[in-house]
């Protein structure tokens, strides 16, 4: 690490603005890197020595998983915490070890290089037996082996269930299982090189309500682990060993914050009603099971999008059907008589599970490769879990359903194939569940959006993924921060898609949602309420500044709004359109 690099005085990074809020204390770097291996030649009379090194390494691997034992113990649950108990097996593996020692005997080369050639072979070779449970060890054994090296190395190796004291998360990336692995009590708030506002990692921030900076390119290299850090989540800036100046204006600006927050947070309690006297439906996005007291927090109206695969990613093992119906269940009582919209697992492309390397190939290009409805037609047997998991707890509370990644009507019939088959497999065993569950797909492919008027004959609702949609409508990686720039939810042709997929749904008489994050975004929400969205669905804690903007608006005057905004031809006139009426809005209100 070049620690010589670290400023010591105070230096401003600017990044982009993820998840709001200011926050102030000491960074927790977490790097995440493929480990580069030197192999070199060891003098005879050094031989003893590496054999030694080798010893304290495996010692130390030891005492560093117990360590996170106990601390997955506390956070999540004995369960999770067996899961290491496979890692401390590896560590006492003979074979493993003294075929290290022959090799290093026969080679003479230092004691990583030979414990990574031996390691690596067992790993391809558990990888390649046509046995999950075998498969799973050469996870074991790699999770493990890149700790010895680290330790032989001399490189920390890290987890994010470290994270103890209250601390800033820096990393180049984090990726959804890690975010799913912090415990939020202790992430004072999120930065990291890469990333880009619709990355999943940020989205958990968010519901988290952890402020969260992105697209800091080297920040991590110019700070170390201990350094103090002020992250400002608004501007989306990160102040690296701020002056007792600069702590105080933010200190200000924090208050200031503060009291306009709270302001929003008391209108939040009135109606989501336009001034001209149109009731609109908020409603909210959940990831995980015990959100729903944000839901209520925030006084949604029920649940629009539950991204189910965060059930997953939390976890090494797949979710069983009976997990999941509780899961579900808890959810839909807990909100009832509102409505919960289950999406079915989105899983792959930016999130893989970790712990199943064998269900998630790396891929060179994640997004357009195996992901959400693929994934979950080409293994019917965890589809099927989810879905009955899902028409069990329909027999509880106004639970809907909805399909990801849905490309075109050949596939929506495909997944509801798969439904009817769960449906009947519950009806012979008289297990009930609601027959008349409403099931929608999501538009957030491009195909998907050309065909609306097909799909719209086919499905109870929509609800369109603007995070994806613009990905795919714009060629923009949604998590690549050298294009962030380019990733505009103004573009014409997102307003034009945007304006079709309503026009077709409602010509087939069903409703359009928005659960992408440009439902949150109060500089859009008038726009796409303009353009006939029928509701919106965010995090909980961007309701309030959405709301308040309602409540500022009359609806004739959003749909004058999109009307002229079809009718422009650049992203930055729209945009500048959409600021314009949000910022007389709130400035007259
Ligand atoms: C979207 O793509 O807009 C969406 C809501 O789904 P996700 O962000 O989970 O991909
Ligand atoms: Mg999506």
């Amino acid at each position: 690490m070049p620690t010589d690099k670290r400023a010591k005085t105070e230096t401003l990074v600017q990044g982009i603005s993820a998840s709001q809020g200011i926050t102030y204390g000491q960074a927790f770097l977490y790097i995440q890197s493929d480990l580069e291996v030197p192999s070199y030649d060891i003098e005879p009379d050094k031989q003893a020595e590496e054999i030694v090194r080798f010893e304290q390494a495996l010692l130390a691997t030891r005492q560093q998983i117990q360590k996170i034992m106990a601390a997955v113990d506390k956070n999540l649950g004995s369960d999770e915490a067996q899961i290491f108990d496979a890692h401390l097996l590896v560590l006492e593996d003979q074979a493993l070890i003294s075929e290290t020692i022959r090799e290093f005997e026969n080679t003479g080369k230092n004691i990583e290089s030979c414990f990574n050639k031996i390691s690596q072979r067992y790993i391809k070779a558990f990888a390649e037996i046509d046995d999950e449970y075998l498969r799973e060890r050469a996870t074991d054994i790699r999770d493990v082996a890149q700790r010895v090296l680290h330790n032989l190395l001399g490189h920390s190796s890290q987890s994010l269930s470290q994270l103890v004291d209250k601390r800033v998360v820096v990393a180049n990336d984090i990726s959804p299982s890690d975010a799913a692995g912090i415990d939020r009590s202790q992430a004072l708030a999120i930065v990291t090189d890469s990333g880009s506002k619709t990355s999943h990692a940020v989205i958990v921030a968010r519901s988290m309500k952890v402020p969260a900076v992105v697209g800091l390119r080297d920040l991590t290299r110019q700070i170390q682990s201990g350094d103090w850090l002020l992250v400002d989540g608004y501007e989306g800036a990160v102040v690296i060993n701020p002056s007792q100046q600069t702590l105080f204006r933010y200190g200000q600006i924090q208050l200031q914050k503060k009291g306009h927050e709270q302001r929003l947070l008391e209108a939040n309690r009135r109606p989501a009603v336009t001034l001209d006297g149109v009731a609109v439906t908020l409603r909210a996005n959940i990831e995980k099971v015990d959100e729903t007291s944000l839901v209520k927090e925030y006084f949604a109206d029920g649940v629009g999008l539950f991204r189910t695969e965060f059930l997953y990613l939390g976890s090494s093992t797949i979710p069983t059907e009976e997990q999941q119906y509780q899961a579900y269940k808890s959810v839909a009582e807990a909100l009832a008589p509102s409505s919960v919209v289950i999406r079915s697992l989105d899983i792959g492309g930016d999130k893989p599970m970790a712990g199943q390397a064998h269900l998630f190939p790396k891929e060179d290009n994640p997004f357009l490769g195996y992901r959400a409805i693929r994934f979950c037609l080409a293994n019917p047997e965890i589809f099927k879990d989810q879905l009955r998991a899902v028409l069990r707890a329909s027999a509880h509370g106004d639970i809907r359903l909805m399909y990801p990644m849905i490309s075109g009507r050949e596939e929506l019939a495909r997944a509801n194939a798969v439904l009817a088959e769960c449906k009947e497999e519950l009806k012979s065993k008289k297990i009930p569940f609601n027959a008349e569950l409403q099931v929608g797909t999501m538009i957030e492919i491009p195909s998907a959006a050309t065909t609306a008027d097909l799909l719209a004959k086919d499905c109870d609702f929509f609800s369109i993924g603007t995070n994806d949609l613009i990905q795919y409508l714009l060629a923009i990686d949604r998590v690549n921060d050298r294009i962030a720039h380019l990733y505009e939810p103004a573009h014409p042709a997102v307003i034009r898609t945007l304006n079709s997929v309503v026009t077709e749904a409602h010509k087939q008489k069903i409703k359009v949602s928005v659960c992408g994050e440009m439902a949150g975004d109060a500089v859009y929400a008038p726009l796409l309420l303009g353009l006939g969205v029928d509701e919106l669905s965010m995090a909980p804690p961007l309701i309030p500044a959405v709301k308040y903007l309602i409540r500022s608006m009359k609806l004739s005057d959003a749909r004058k709004l999109a009307a002229d905004a079809l009718q422009l031809t650049t992203a930055a006139e729209i945009l500048a359109l959409c600021e314009e009426f949000s910022r007389a809005r709130v400035k007259s209100a």
